[in-house]
């Protein structure tokens, strides 16, 4: 990894990390990504574009509207930071191959847009759980450490796999368990990640979601049902796979 190259993956990073700020902001809203171009919530003011540079506007700006002074959230500067060193830690692990790194990053950002729209509004939005199952299939054609069978396989059997807990989760508690944007979620991650990951990220999810939820029982009471947005602790768990895949497994089978 040369200096200039991951120069070039953080700008390159910082920048797609304010776009899925927009994404972020809009996609709930079923509002188009692309059009009206950015303005302040508050007062309307168009955002001119050097008051769009990621991170460093924010800074320079001090987390204020410089129309009418209403607090800029701080969610803005991280998601434009994580999209930074997402870029390096993609370039870092796949970094023998352009077409490795470019597939491998924009599956990592559309978890992390997932991850916060699922946190924030309960909803995983269709428009980017379905086509990035193609977007995960098409990837397994050139990717040298995914075939295309179990990539298709992933996809089903993570689909497959979260429909049927569902059904369980309902029969035995009445009452729904998990969403359908949850279902679709997985066959995309099983559809990147290929049928050995879709139950090591099951997982790992359904740890952390355990873990969240008790810590929230343990703070306002037990008997409290929380609904815990799922898709926040499957995407986080495929993102930490993608990156740390082989490691993850060898941990993972040493306790079966
Ligand atoms: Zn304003």
């Amino acid at each position: 990894m040369s200096l200039y190259n991951a120069i070039v993956a953080v700008i390159a990073g910082l920048s797609v990390g304010s776009f899925c700020n927009v994404a972020i902001y809009r996609l709930p809203n079923e509002r188009s990504v692309v059009r009206p171009r950015s303005h302040c919530p508050h007062c309307g003011k168009l955002i001119p574009w050097y008051e769009n540079i990621p991170v460093i506007s924010y800074l320079v700006l001090r987390g204020r509207c410089s129309g009418c002074g209403a607090h800029i959230s701080i969610k803005y500067p991280v998601v434009e930071l994580i999209g930074g060193i997402l870029a390096l830690l993609c370039l870092y692990r796949f970094g023998s191959s352009v077409v490795d790194t470019v597939f491998a990053y924009c599956f990592l950002m559309a978890l992390l847009v997932i991850t916060i729209i699922d946190w924030e509004h309960r909803i995983i939005p269709d428009q980017i759980s379905l086509p990035f199952i193609f977007v995960g299939i098409a990837w397994s054609f050139v990717n040298p450490a995914l075939s295309p069978s179990s990539s298709a396989l992933g996809a089903i059997a993570g689909g497959g796999g979260l429909l049927a807990v569902g059904m369980i989760y309902r029969l035995i508690r009445h009452s729904e368990g998990m969403g359908g944007g949850d279902v679709k979620l997985m066959a995309m991650i099983g559809a990147f990640l290929g049928i050995k990951f879709v139950l090591p990220v099951i997982v790992i999810a359904s740890f952390l979601g355990s873990v969240y939820g008790i810590s929230i029982m343990k703070r306002k009471g037990k008997g409290t049902r929380t609904a815990v947005a799922f898709g926040s602790f499957l995407a986080p768990a495929a993102a930490f796979c993608l990156l740390y895949g082989p490691r993850v497994l060898s941990w993972y089978f040493s306790r079966m």
